[in-house]
């Protein structure tokens, strides 16, 4: 029987001499005798292969008589342990740091790259917005110098610069004067009242003289009589205000002046004041 007892289940050599006892480093016995305690402990039948052999190399180091304080073995399988766990924390807590900081780095790039394609978008849209503008602007601009042309082009003039109103619309000697006489010297420059188209340029057999007859924008049709002088001819484009004529005394007149007829739609004559007023045109 042992006279002294131990916590491990090998026994020591009954009386190891001094000379057969090895002095192992107690670190790297203590994996294999560590391991050895623990798989003695366990039954055959549930050591998995690898645990088998160390039982067998830890029966081994049992057979050589090899020698462990069993506090320090625990003490050293304990340090062991912890240090392998410190490590194994230090290492996962670094894998995990790096896995964090390659998704924070692939966040943040993902996050930058949605910020710049905004960033573009937002510039893109600004810039088609103002386009859009400018196109429209340009539009507009045009529109309104259009409106404006046509408008100059619409507008309606006086026939003649000075002038005195003599023979008005109405009877005249017991027979119908359908126009305006513009008393004027001879040679006086004869304008078209608007834009139009000259339809009769020519001498009247009828007591014209040299007649002018010109058809405007709007379907109306002019008159101008006893001219000295014609300038345009049928069939050209004339604007407000051109020099259409210059006055004078041919065909039936008994003085230089211009005889107004307007003809709205080509039809009868009417009051040329009264026409000419409502077109803000004051003779
Ligand atoms: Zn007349």
């Amino acid at each position: 029987m042992p006279t002294r007892s131990y916590t491990g289940r090998h026994r020591p050599a009954a009386k190891p001499s001094r000379g057969r006892r090895l002095v192992v480093p107690v670190a790297l016995l203590s994996s294999t005798v560590a391991a050895g305690l623990v798989i003695r402990d366990a039954g055959a039948s549930e050591l998995s292969p690898e645990a088998a052999s160390m039982k067998n190399i830890s029966e081994s180091v049992a057979g050589l008589g090899l020698v462990a304080d069993p506090d320090a073995v625990a003490a050293a399988t304990a340090n062991r342990a912890g240090a392998r766990s410190s490590r194994d924390v230090a290492r996962d807590a670094t894998a995990l740091i790096a896995t964090a900081s390659a998704s924070a780095q692939r966040s943040a790039a993902a996050a930058q790259e949605a910020a710049t394609a905004k960033v573009k978008a937002a510039a893109a849209a600004k810039a088609a917005k103002a386009a859009k503008a400018a196109k429209a602007a340009k539009a507009e601009a045009k529109k309104k110098a259009a409106k404006a042309a046509l408008a100059k082009a619409r507008r309606w003039v006086s026939p003649v610069a000075g002038y005195t109103l003599t023979s008005g619309y109405g009877m005249r000697w017991g027979k119908m004067h359908p126009a305006q006489d513009l008393a004027c010297p001879v040679g006086s420059p004869v304008h078209a009242l608007s834009s139009g188209t000259v339809v009769f340029a020519g001498w009247s057999n009828e007591g014209y003289g040299n007649l002018v007859k010109i058809r405007y924008w709007d379907g109306t049709v002019s008159w101008m009589a006893h001219n000295s002088r014609l300038l345009v001819s049928v069939g050209e484009e004339v604007g407000p205000g051109q020099r259409i004529a210059y006055s004078g005394s041919t065909g039936n007149s008994t003085g230089p002046h211009v005889h107004l007829e307007i003809h709205p739609e080509d039809g009868g004559a009417v009051a040329p004041v009264r026409w000419l007023a409502k077109r803000g045109v004051t003779i």
